[in-house]
């Protein structure tokens, strides 16, 4: 693995100076009010400076119409811009999924990716605010950092690396989801939305910028954070800061296993020699789960490596013995160019499930969405065809 500091990025939050522009998205209620009491202003006008950016998705100072023509005027002659996210690029699949490129900082073209998964109604909502609309819950997969330090030898991601500044900021993460949102219509407490930090990155390398992008996703979005999961490929001291996040701002957790034991694991994941199963089992026994709440263990099938009637008796003993509410979610491995692997047969995706269900243990398959587009799980590496 080659190792990464998680080091916090400032988040843009200067007033700007030397003609720097201050973003103003990114900053919660109260970083909004403080740069409108630094202006001379109300510090209520920041709420409406947050809900105008967070729940109009107004992506103009000059927009923000509760605030008088003459104040939006000053922020902008001062250099304030809201300097949210942008969709640079969209790539629609065959399935409704659609794969966006982000540019997180205006002007800087580095992009990271984000997911659109539209679940479809059949057409039998039938509620007429929803006419419009072709889904009727849909899920964002959203990234963390530009690249990942990981280095799992069976993501496409990991042929990234991790450059210099990688890690996204709180308006980085959270542009992503608002940008997506307003390309969508979405209105919150409506519509049935989902979040999956599971996009390009190590959220938990990066993990006060992706919690502070929490903390805005609920606090000044509305979204529920049992509606959102993060996934983590075991990096413990991650999930133990993680467990003593307040139950009302802490997502669900999965926990990428991907291999029955620490042998087969420690080859597909080097991150294992620092951090074996057990450490990270131990980790995610701190969690106080909420009533209902299971952990997830995602399982990508190699065929040959992981994939073996074998393997499904080895990992249902493992996930028994964690005593864990929990299931695993078994994803047939996507293809990339370079990474030596095969995609398991369906037959043998099918029996590892049957046999985990055999063993007790609640077992799911996850579709693979927007191959076609380099969309789905590991694909994530800015591939620009669509
Ligand atoms: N870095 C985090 C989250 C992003 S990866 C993590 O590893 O958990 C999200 C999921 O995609 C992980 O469970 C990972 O194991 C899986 N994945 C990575 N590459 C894949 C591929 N090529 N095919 C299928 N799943 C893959
Ligand atoms: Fe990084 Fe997750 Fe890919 Fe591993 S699977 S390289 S942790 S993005």
């Amino acid at each position: 693995m080659r190792e990464k500091s998680d080091q916090p990025v400032p988040i843009d939050a200067a007033p700007p100076d030397g003609g720097s522009p201050g973003l103003l998205f990114g900053l919660d209620a109260e970083g909004l009010a403080a740069v409108l009491a630094g202006e001379g202003e109300a510090s209520w006008r920041g709420k409406q400076i947050a809900e105008a950016m967070y729940s109009q998705y107004v992506t103009e100072v000059s927009s923000i119409t509760t605030l008088s023509l003459e104040l939006r005027r000053r922020l902008a002659e001062k250099g304030w811009q809201v300097g949210r996210p942008r969709i640079a690029n969209t790539f629609q699949s065959c399935d409704g999924t659609e794969r966006y490129l982000v540019e997180c900082r205006p002007g800087d073209p580095s992009t990271v990716e984000t997911v659109w998964m539209p679940e479809g109604d059949g057409g039998e909502a039938g509620d007429a605010d929803n006419d419009t609309k072709d889904w009727s819950r849909a899920t964002i997969c959203v990234s963390s950092q530009v690249g990942c330090a990981v280095n799992c030898q069976f993501c496409l991601t990991a042929k990234l690396g991790l450059p210099a500044a990688g890690n996204l900021t709180p308006r980085g993460i959270a542009g992503q989801v608002v940008a997506v949102l307003d390309r969508h219509s979405v209105r919150v407490g409506r519509d049935r939305v989902n979040l999956v930090f599971m996009g390009m990155g190590e959220p938990f390398l990066n993990y006060d910028n992706f919690m502070a992008a929490v903390r805005l996703l609920v606090r000044e979005v509305g979204l529920s954070p049992q509606r959102m999961t993060v996934s983590t490929s075991g990096v413990v001291p991650g999930i133990e800061r993680f467990a003593s996040e307040p139950a009302d701002l802490r997502p669900k957790l999965a926990i990428s296993l991907n291999a029955p034991n620490d042998q087969i694991r420690a080859e597909i994941m080097p991150i294992n020699r620092k951090w074996p199963i057990a450490a990270v089992v131990d980790a995610v026994r701190r969690i106080r789960l909420r009533p209902h709440e299971r952990i997830t263990f995602e399982y990508v099938l190699l065929a040959g490596v992981t994939d073996q009637p074998e393997h499904a008796r080895e990992v249902a003993r493992l996930v028994r013995r964690t005593g864990l509410p929990a299931k695993v979610n078994l994803i047939a491995w996507n293809p990339g160019p370079g990474i030596p692997y095969t995609m398991p047969e369906p037959a043998a995706v099918a029996a590892f499930q049957g046999a985990l269900i055999a063993d007790g243990v609640p077992a799911y398959i996850r579709q693979p969405r927007g191959r076609d587009i380099f969309a789905a799980c590991g694909q994530l590496k800015r591939t620009t065809e669509a």
